[in-house]
């Protein structure tokens, strides 16, 4: 079987959010299961800098405005199709905005034109490729199946991910002559989109099936809450709804021989966490002692709930845990918790920014990870957390209520506790839970068993893996008969 994945981002080639590395681990994981899956991405600076022999496969005397072509190469153990396309895509700053992180005003024609050549590939413009399925993720390449519909693959099956409704790519009416779509495709069940053209909602419309990363978030966007203007067209398509939880790459994330850490150790030596808590300790201007630390890796963002965080912060350490946060976001809430750092020195630590290696160490190194989102249709952090004895505390919410069992007292008799659920999301409920928190890691029988239930939980892509498996089967059985 022969998969095309079209994805804006990739670990370890570029990356901004959980979207990467689920397109990163997602085609080792089938490979190991004898499916072959190659992966369209824009031809970002970082991503050309990588390639050491071009070899074009595809060529555009004019897309979108310029000269491009498609680039056949292996990186990074992946098989890529690299859109090499300098009038949109060689720019500084990051991959959607500008370096002071304003998005790109043609942001629509960038993704368009990766979703075009998407179209192309899928309907055999490749010698000698032809994917038996195309699957597309999020907004910046949902267009692909729009124009799978509306060009010569529409007999090509086709699946949808949605890592998160909250980006939707939806611009003005003005775009749809540059799109190169035919006319039919401005209508209800096409491409329209609240009287503009809408990205996702197109690739919504056309996918054979749709799925999104936990079985949870599938069912809280069919609401009014959760769907973001799309639940209408969800529910209509529930029959043809998935949620597949993800799973991450348990090599890179393996706390016995991960790089990162200054102390590997398993669940037979957890003491040996200790050189990597003293390590956090440092980087975060922490007081020494035996309090539990509990961090944030994440974007500062109200999707996170770090408004949520911020304003219990003094709460929080007034509960006995010190606080180490990484992250990086809107500017008023960095602005914040580094006020609320200032204020408690030695109790609360915060980098601002984006560091791999860092968060490696924190996961491997504190005692806790709190993650108090709004929404989260998967989540990655809580899942690193549970593979590295670093108990998470979730707001009960998509991914994250399905990944985390709270520890009740039914869950902590049974031996099945990973972590600690907290609902409604407001600070009360917060605050409550680090309450618990300090109780469990006072009692160290209780702790360690957390931290050991949550090692062996099944975080790997493998179940996962066999569940897209089973639904591009499906598809392609739909496509024969
Ligand atoms: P989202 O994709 O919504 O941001 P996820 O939990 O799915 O959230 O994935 C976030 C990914 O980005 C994780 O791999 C996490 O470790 C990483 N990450 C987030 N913020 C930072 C940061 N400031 N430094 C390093 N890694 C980060």
């Amino acid at each position: 079987m022969q998969v095309l994945s079209v994805t804006p981002e990739i670990f370890p080639l570029i990356k901004t959010g959980g979207l990467a590395d689920v397109t990163g681990a997602l085609p080792i994981a089938l490979a190991a299961k004898g499916v072959i899956m190659r992966t369209l991405i824009p031809g970002f600076p970082s991503v050309m800098a990588a390639i050491k022999k071009k070899k074009p496969v595809l060529q555009y005397p004019l897309l979108q405005g310029g000269k491009a072509s498609v680039q056949a190469v292996r990186l990074a153990g992946l098989d890529l199709f690299v859109l090499d396309a300098p009038h949109l895509y060689d720019r500084p700053g990051g991959p959607y905005g500008n370096p002071s992180g304003a998005d790109w005003p043609d942001n629509w024609r960038r993704f368009a034109a990766l979703s075009q050549v998407g179209g192309d590939i899928a309907g055999g413009a490749i010698a000698r490729y032809q994917p038996d399925i195309v699957h597309a993720h999020d907004w910046q390449s949902a267009m692909t199946l729009a124009y799978m519909r509306y060009g010569r693959a529409v007999a090509v099956p086709s699946m949808m991910t949605v890592h998160n409704l909250a980006f939707q790519g939806q611009f003005g009416a003005g775009i749809f002559g540059e799109l190169e779509l035919p006319a039919a495709a401005m209508a209800l069940d096409g491409v329209e989109y609240y009287g503009g053209v809408g990205f996702l909602k197109a690739g919504l419309q056309a996918a054979w099936a749709i799925t999104t990363v936990s079985p949870t978030y599938a069912q809280e966007i069919r609401s009014p809450e959760f769907g973001m203007g799309l639940d209408g067209l969800i529910n209509m398509r529930s029959n043809d709804l998935h949620g597949i939880v993800n799973g991450i790459d348990t090599d890179i994330w393996n706390p016995e021989t991960d790089k990162h850490l200054v102390s590997g150790f398993t669940a037979a030596t957890l003491e040996a966490r200790a050189p990597n808590r003293a390590a956090v300790e440092e980087r975060f201007n922490l007081d020494r002692d035996e309090s539990p630390i509990v961090c944030v890796v994440s974007r500062l963002t109200w999707q996170k709930g770090m408004d949520i965080l911020a304003t219990v912060v003094d709460g929080i350490v007034g509960s006995g845990v010190r606080l180490a946060v990484l992250g990086a976001g809107d500017a008023g809430l960095e602005g914040s918790l580094l006020a609320a750092a200032a204020r408690h020195r030695g109790r609360i630590g915060v980098v601002v920014g984006y560091d791999e290696g860092l968060s490696h160490i924190m996961q491997g190194g504190c005692d806790a990870i709190v993650i108090p989102s709004r929404f989260e249709p998967c989540g990655l952090t809580q899942l690193y957390g549970l593979r590295y004895g670093c108990v998470p505390v979730v707001a009960r919410t998509g991914g994250l209520a399905d990944t985390v069992i709270d520890a009740n007292e039914a869950a902590l008799s049974a031996g099945v506790a990973t972590g600690f659920h907290f609902a409604p999301n407001n600070a009360g409920a917060l605050l409550h839970a680090m309450r618990r928190l300090v109780d469990a890691y006072n009692a160290p029988t209780v702790w360690q068993a957390l931290q050991r239930q949550g090692m062996r939980a099944e975080v790997s892509w493998d179940k996962s893996a066999e569940k897209y498996i089973e639904l591009y089967r499906s598809l392609l059985s739909r496509r024969v008969s």
